[in-house]
């Protein structure tokens, strides 16, 4: 069996799947700071033999329309909604991504306001910050670059390398835009137990992205996820994009101490990048409980 397939048990509520599974719990469309069009993420997913994918655009669900679900299920692919959320703890940006929400929510839907509203404040508060520093930054050709999705840093630092202010994508991450550089303004995330509760209410699981790209002590990781624990959280990513064995092994130690189920995905963002393909994700460890548990 390739090592991509997942060698798990059918879901009970989805006896049309036939074994076995590939799942794909983590990737971005246009809506945020992907390439690719949601059916075109759809079929791509299909080429890779996905057979359960959440599109999980940062802040939005945009991605998700009765034209997606209705190709989706033509084609036998079972579709979970999904986010990934931004918030802060303890000053940190950190990620949350939530699966299988009622996207009809309320509550949910006003929480997706919020945050493109804080992604348009913060998308100001960047462009000062670039501004100080002497870069020549006009927010409209940012915001077109961004579209039809929701602006980001990514979009910064493609504006900067399309106007020629920065080499590449990495120095402008490098130099200005990355965790703890001027550019990186987070203090209009909400905290994470908001975060959390948005998801919850709306019927989904919250699961903490890709733990290991935080840069934490293990201290710190535990305590994060302890947190997370505390307020609700439920599941988090314990294999994320192409993952060597050792890193999956820390993170399946962590789910089980802290009794959080285990997500998988690829961060897919845009073809090109191996590191990150969509689909191409390690089976989950025997001894972790599947995310997918918790609404199957
Ligand atoms: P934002 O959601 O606006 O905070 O931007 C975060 C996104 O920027 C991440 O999801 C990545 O896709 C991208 N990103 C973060 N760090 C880097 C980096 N060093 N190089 C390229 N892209 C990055
Ligand atoms: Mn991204
Ligand atoms: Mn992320
Ligand atoms: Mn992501």
């Amino acid at each position: 069996m390739p090592p991509d397939l997942c060698n798990v048990a059918e879901p009970r509520t989805a006896p049309y799947m036939s074994a076995p599974r590939k799942i794909d719990f983590h990737c971005h469309s246009h809506f945020s700071d992907g390439s690719l069009a949601p059916e075109e993420l759809v079929r791509l997913a299909l080429q890779q033999e996905v057979t359960h994918l959440s599109i999980t655009d940062h802040d939005t669900v945009n991605a998700y329309s009765r034209t997606l679900e209705a190709l989706a299920a033509g084609e036998g692919l079972s579709l979970i909604t999904g986010c990934e959320l931004s918030c802060q703890w303890q000053r940190r940006n950190i990620h949350i991504v939530g699966l299988n929400m009622d996207l009809h929510h309320v509550g949910y839907r006003q929480a997706m306001q919020a945050q493109s509203q804080a992604r348009l404040r913060r998308a100001n508060s960047i462009c000062a910050a670039l501004q100080r520093l002497g870069f020549d930054v006009n927010l409209a050709a940012v915001q077109d670059l961004a579209a039809p999705g929701i602006i980001g840093r990514p979009h910064f630092a493609q504006y900067l390398v399309e106007t020629r202010q920065m080499h590449s994508l990495a120095a402008a991450f490098k130099r200005v835009l990355g965790s703890g550089k001027a550019g990186d303004i987070k203090t209009n995330w909400p905290c994470l137990e908001t975060a959390v509760d948005w998801i919850t209410q709306a019927g989904g699981v919250a699961v903490v992205a890709h733990p290991l790209k935080y840069k934490l002590t293990l201290t710190k990781l535990r305590g994060l996820l302890a947190d997370f624990a505390a307020v609700g959280g439920q599941a988090m990513e314990v294999v994320t994009g192409h993952q060597d064995p050792s890193p999956t092994r820390t993170l399946a130690d962590l789910a089980q101490r802290f009794d959080l189920h285990a997500s998988a995905g690829s961060d897919f963002h845009r073809p090109g990048q191996p590191w990150a393909a969509l689909g191409h994700v390690q089976p989950l460890p025997d001894r972790c409980q599947p995310v997918w548990e918790l609404w199957s």
